[in-house]
């Protein structure tokens, strides 16, 4: 769970590499997703570093519930509250960046 200088999203919380900031409060930051695949698509981070969301969810479940409730605020900003939320998990599930994140789809009528 240590965050190391060589984590991009830990250089992104930082300010070390640059982002487009949606939301941040003390233990989390949302940034907009550089390749979006929906109108709105934010990431959603906890600012201490775990790897991906089952290590999250054992060492902080407080800090998961919360990443899901500021989802919430930005679904309700941008599209009536209706969003999709992926953690991808794993090399295997498509998952590159691991600093666990949410991503925040929503905005318009998303693929069912
Ligand atoms: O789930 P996965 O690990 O594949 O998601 C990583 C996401 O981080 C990608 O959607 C990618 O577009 C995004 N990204 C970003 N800014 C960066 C590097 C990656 O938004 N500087």
């Amino acid at each position: 769970m240590s965050a190391s200088d060589d984590c991009l999203f830990c250089s992104i919380i930082a300010g070390r590499i640059p982002s487009t900031k949606v939301y941040e409060d003390d233990t989390t930051y949302a940034f907009k997703d550089i390749n979006p695949k929906a109108k709105v698509h934010v990431l959603v981070v906890p600012k201490r570093h775990y790897a991906d969301v089952a290590e999250l969810a054992a060492d902080d479940p407080a800090e998961l519930a919360h990443i899901v409730e500021v989802a919430q605020h930005i679904a309700d900003d941008a599209f009536h509250g209706a969003f999709r939320l992926v953690f991808n998990t794993g090399l295997d599930a498509g998952q590159t960046v691991f600093h666990v994140h949410a991503h925040v789809m929503t905005g318009e009528k998303l693929d069912e």
